[in-house]
């Protein structure tokens, strides 16, 4: 099971850490607080109005009624886009049950989802709105492409992903320090106050990088035994300023 699949209760409600985290990333996207108000693996135990679509596994909804009128809708697409069947629930689009909300179930929970939560992703997939009875209607939201959210660790890096890091961190050490050392005729300023704390910074965002390797899962060349082709390590002299 990958990191992001395990169950986390927040403010008395449960979901995948890999949830929440689609959940702050949606917030943080638009600027708002979003606030769940009822989450998912209720088991029986869920809000009446809900039925069983919040028992099983990825299913909240968020409290509507703190956020802008005039940007629920652009909650809703941010939600679908990240995989999520959302719909608001409020007067104008057939729910009278409860309160206004938006509920939202995860295509792809991998805890499953309930037969009522199945149901709604399929009656998504026809362009419906999820609700059953006289409710039932055609989907009023607007209809982004759909991609899972993945977190940062579960994506694998590719070669040119890797390539790219390694091209960051060396522009990083050339603008920020090396740089600052060459006169404009081109000499380098064994003076200048930022001169050749450059070695140093080398070895620290060498050392910074294979700390993000490591967290990767990214083998080091270390690992590696490359015949004479051996990295020398750096070593930090004793006049080396800290890396920021
Ligand atoms: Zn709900």
């Amino acid at each position: 099971m990958a990191d992001g699949d395990e169950r986390v209760v927040k403010g008395g409600q449960e979901l995948t850490a890999r949830t929440w985290a689609l959940i702050d990333d949606v917030a943080e996207e638009l600027g708002l607080e979003l606030q769940v108000v009822q989450g998912g693996f209720k088991a029986g135990s869920g809000a009446r109005a809900s039925g069983s679509t919040h028992d099983v596994g990825d299913v909240f909804d968020i409290r509507s009624k703190t956020l802008p009128a005039h940007r629920l809708v652009d909650v809703v697409v941010a939600f679908r886009r990240r995989n999520v069947c959302m719909w608001l629930r409020d007067p104008d689009h057939g729910w009278t049950k409860t309160g206004p909300h938006l509920h939202g179930v995860l295509r792809d929970s991998v805890h499953g989802l309930s037969t009522g939560a199945a149901w709604q992703v399929q009656d998504y997939d026809r362009k419906n709105n999820g609700l059953t009875g006289g409710a039932h209607a055609a989907d009023p939201f607007p209809r982004p492409e759909q991609i899972p959210f993945q977190l940062e660790d579960d994506v694998a890096l590719t070669d040119a992903d890797i390539e790219r890091i390694a091209q960051r961190t060396a522009d990083l050490v050339w603008n920020r320090v090396i740089r600052t050392g060459f006169q404009s005729d081109g000499t380098f300023d064994a003076d200048h106050p930022q001169k050749l704390p450059a070695r140093g910074l080398l070895a620290a965002a060498y050392g910074k990088s294979v700390q993000a390797a490591d967290r990767l899962g990214v083998p080091s060349s270390a690992d590696e035994e490359v015949a004479g082709n051996e990295l020398e390590p750096f070593e930090l002299l004793p006049d080396d300023q800290p890396i920021e």
